[in-house]
């Protein structure tokens, strides 16, 4: 049985989690969460088959995208819930995805061009979702180029590799300006037990932001009431989740393993009626 009633942050397929959005619905029912939100990265792709199975099995589904932004030299991951679907923000995930695809496409010349034979087809696949740097080097491992994924990254495609190409980056007022857009209620994912983004949240919340996540499965007890009483003398709601990617990609985090109070859920769907 999960610790939590509530889990308001959680990967599937559509990104890099390793349960489809049914299953994971599944599994959510059976740990005995009653609230559930599918948050992947950069795509609304799971909402729909996970919104039809959590209607089916009678658990309250919340609808939500993990959008990755940038502030101040700050690398910032931005949760947003109850995004309009063909809004302003699914569209400007649509050309984050194409400009991912020529980023992949120029890093593929750049390895030929030092003589390693690597092919499109190695790397992208028809309906993936956001291509990107561990997909190839889990290609240069299969096809032989490097010994293993961080050797990858050592030689060839980390930040100072001949193949390396920066990536677009979304700006947090642009991607908070979005959410905004679309209806949305945006929230600052996982912001760290080192409180570095704090000195942010103020002028954040002037952007439009709307919440913090303090229970997640990287916060201490300490960190989480810390940014519990943040988000109380600051005005900003509070939600949490579990950040479940699956036993493969991060062991350990099981759907509804941080408990988060049930209470939370009625505040986030205040503030997005608001
Ligand atoms: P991208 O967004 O395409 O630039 O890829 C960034 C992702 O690559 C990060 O989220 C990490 O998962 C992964 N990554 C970055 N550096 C390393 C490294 N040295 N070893 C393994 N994975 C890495
Ligand atoms: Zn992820
Ligand atoms: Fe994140
Ligand atoms: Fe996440």
């Amino acid at each position: 049985m999960a610790l939590s009633l509530v889990d308001l942050h959680t990967h599937t397929t559509a990104s890099d989690g390793t349960l489809p959005p049914a299953k994971l619905v599944a599994e959510a029912k059976r740990a005995g969460l009653r609230v559930l939100a599918v948050t992947d990265h950069d795509t609304l792709a799971a909402l729909d088959e996970a919104e039809a199975v959590a209607r089916r099995k009678r658990i309250e589904f919340v609808p939500g995208v993990e959008l990755t932004a940038y502030h101040r030299g700050h690398e910032i991951h931005l949760l947003a819930y109850w995004v309009r679907r063909g809004g302003e923000l699914e569209r400007e995930m649509l050309r984050f995805r194409a400009r991912r695809l020529d980023r992949m496409k120029t890093m593929i010349a750049k390895l030929r061009a030092v003589g390693l034979p690597v092919r499109e087809s190695d790397v992208i696949r028809p309906g993936m979702g956001a291509v990107g740097r561990p997909h190839l080097a889990r290609a240069l491992v299969r096809l032989g180029h490097a010994r293993d994924v961080s050797d990858a990254f050592a030689r060839l495609i980390g930040t100072r590799c001949p193949a390396y190409v920066r990536k677009y980056r979304l700006s947090m007022k642009r991607a908070l300006r979005l959410v905004r857009e679309s209806n949305g209620v945006s929230v600052i994912a996982h912001p760290g037990k080192r409180g570095a983004l704090d000195p942010l949240f103020a002028e954040l919340k002037d952007l439009g932001l709307h919440g913090i996540e303090a229970y997640h499965s990287s916060h201490d007890r300490a960190s989480i009431e810390r940014y519990v009483a943040i988000a109380k003398r600051m005005r900003l709601i509070v939600t949490g989740g579990s950040d479940f990617h699956g036993e493969a990609v991060k062991p350990g985090i099981t759907l509804g393993c941080v408990r988060v109070p049930l209470r939370v859920v009625g505040a986030l769907r205040r503030a997005a009626d608001a």
